[in-house]
C-alpha cells in the first residue's frame, strides 16, 4: 500500500486542497491520500486557527465517500510541534508494510533544506511535487526521490476562505457543501 501525506493546516480545506489531494491519489502510483491535519502548536496559539477537531472533521466532511482520500488526526498526539521526520517515523513504525510519500507544492520544496533532518527525509522517502506558478522549486527537485507533477490549481487560499466568511460572503464552490453546512451551523470563522 503507496499511501501519498498532504499535511497542513487545512483551516479551513477547500477545493484548492481537494484538487490536489485528489490529482496524487488518482493519476499517480499511491493507493490513497492522508490529509494530515497539522494541530495547533500550544507555544503559538492563532486566535484564526480553529480547534484541531474542527478542522479534522471539515476535511471529513469533505472526503467523505471517497474511497482515495481520508482525513488523518496522526499528528494530534504526537509530541508539539511536529517535525515531519518524526511523523514519518513515527507512521512508519506503526504501519511497516505500508510506503509513505510526502506531497506538497513547489512552494514548499523550495525551503525543504531548512526542515529539521532534510536529508533524512530526502534519502528515505519519495516526495512528490506539484507545481505551483508563482514560486521556483530550488534545485532539491534535481533528486532522483523528487517527482514533479502538472497538477491544475486553483488560485484559492484558506486565509481568502476566512476573511470571506468574517466578511459575510459566499464562499460557495470554494468549499464543498457539507463543508459550508458545517462552518455555518458551528460558527466557524465568523
Ligand atoms: P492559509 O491561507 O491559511 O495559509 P492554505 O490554503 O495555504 O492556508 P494550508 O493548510 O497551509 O492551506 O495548505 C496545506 C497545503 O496545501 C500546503 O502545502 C499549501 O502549500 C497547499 N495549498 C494551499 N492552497 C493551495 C492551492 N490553492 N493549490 C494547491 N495547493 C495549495
Amino acid at each position: 500500500m503507496k499511501i501519498g501525506l498532504f499535511f497542513g493546516s487545512f483551516n479551513p480545506v477547500h477545493v484548492g486542497h481537494l484538487i490536489i489531494a485528489n490529482f496524487m491519489a488518482t493519476r499517480t502510483d499511491l493507493d490513497r491520500v492522508w490529509v494530515v491535519v497539522s494541530p495547533q502548536n500550544p507555544l503559538k496559539k492563532k486566535a484564526s486557527l480553529a480547534g484541531d477537531y474542527d478542522r479534522l472533521n471539515l476535511v471529513r466532511l469533505a472526503t467523505e465517500g471517497n474511497p482515495d482520500i481520508e482525513a488523518s488526526d496522526i499528528e494530534f498526539a504526537l509530541p508539539k510541534p511536529s517535525y515531519t521526520i518524526d511523523t514519518l517515523t513515527y507512521l512508519q513504525e506503526k504501519y511497516p508494510t505500508y510506503k509513505f510519500v510526502l506531497i506538497m507544492g513547489g512552494d514548499n520544496i523550495a525551503t525543504l533544506h531548512k526542515w529539521k533532518n532534510y536529508e533524512q527525509i530526502l534519502d528515505n522517502y519519495e516526495i512528490y511535487v506539484y507545481q505551483r506558478p508563482d514560486y521556483a522549486p530550488g534545485e532539491l527537485v534535481e533528486r532522483d526521490n523528487v517527482h514533479v507533477y502538472e497538477a491544475p490549481l486553483m488560485q484559492i487560499s484558506a486565509t481568502f476562505i476566512r476573511k470571506s466568511l468574517r466578511e459575510g460572503k459566499s464562499i460557495r464552490y470554494m468549499v464543498p457543501d457539507a463543508v459550508i453546512d458545517e462552518i455555518m451551523a458551528s460558527h466557524l470563522y465568523q
